[in-house]
């Protein structure tokens, strides 16, 4: 199995610091830094756009895991690679040519992911995963953060594990939303090897690097499926 990757999702972040955080979140050792894009119309919230991540990319050398939860992702996909991304991640329900996508992202220079909400079934992804450098398995309805994990969704990430192991594809398999001490070893066991964690790194009473050492210890107890 691949080491596992911790991303930490500048949602939670407090904005005001925002260069501080990731700085800190670097230095206590996370993989890479995770941009939530929400757009107001495939999810009801607005955050942040290709300005966000430019100001990621100045304060970090970390990649760069770019989340769009946006209508019509391919019109925002040259402006998110020039703006220094270094993955972006695609809905399966904004894209009907999921293959066309992925090819775009990565001729962009880009890794490309597809990620799904929780009522979507892992068969819609059938056409992208043999095309995908990563799968994001959403483990909440998008468009906040701080939401409770839903449990139900355990059995979907086995799913797509066991998709992309019959596929041969070393993609990431990667799980967003409501990730915990407690859950993160849940989403493993399930399948997973790359977590994003906003509320527990960002908003952690222990602080950020407090965060960080709880999040690998607890991904260090128990067994991990082989
Ligand atoms: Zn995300």
């Amino acid at each position: 199995m691949k080491p596992f990757v911790l991303a930490a999702s500048i949602l939670s972040a407090d904005f005001t610091r925002l260069g501080e955080q990731i700085a800190e979140a670097e230095s206590a050792g996370v993989d890479w830094i995770h941009v939530d894009v929400m757009d107001g119309h495939f999810v009801p919230n607005l955050t942040m756009g290709p300005f966000i991540v430019e100001a990621c990319r100045r304060a970090t050398k970390l990649p760069l895991n770019v989340h769009l939860m946006v209508e019509q992702p391919e019109k925002l996909l040259a402006a998110f690679a020039n703006a220094g991304a270094n993955h972006l991640i695609v809905h399966i329900e904004t894209c009907p040519h999921i293959d066309r996508t992925l090819k775009m992202i990565q001729s962009l220079g880009c890794l490309a992911g597809v990620t799904l909400n929780p009522s979507t079934p892992a068969a819609s992804l059938e056409t992208a995963l043999p095309l995908a450098d990563l799968v994001l398995v959403m483990t909440v309805h998008p468009g906040y953060s701080g939401q409770e994990f839903e449990a139900g969704i355990l059995p979907k990430i086995a799913e797509v594990r066991r998709q992309l192991d019959a596929l041969g594809s070393s993609a990431r398999l990667e799980v967003d939303g409501g990730i915990s001490t407690q859950t993160i070893r849940e989403v493993r066991d399930a399948g997973a090897d790359t977590f994003v964690t906003a509320t527990a790194i960002f908003k952690n009473p222990a602080g950020i690097a407090g965060g960080v050492i709880s999040l690998r210890q607890a991904l260090k107890t128990g067994t991990p499926q082989p």
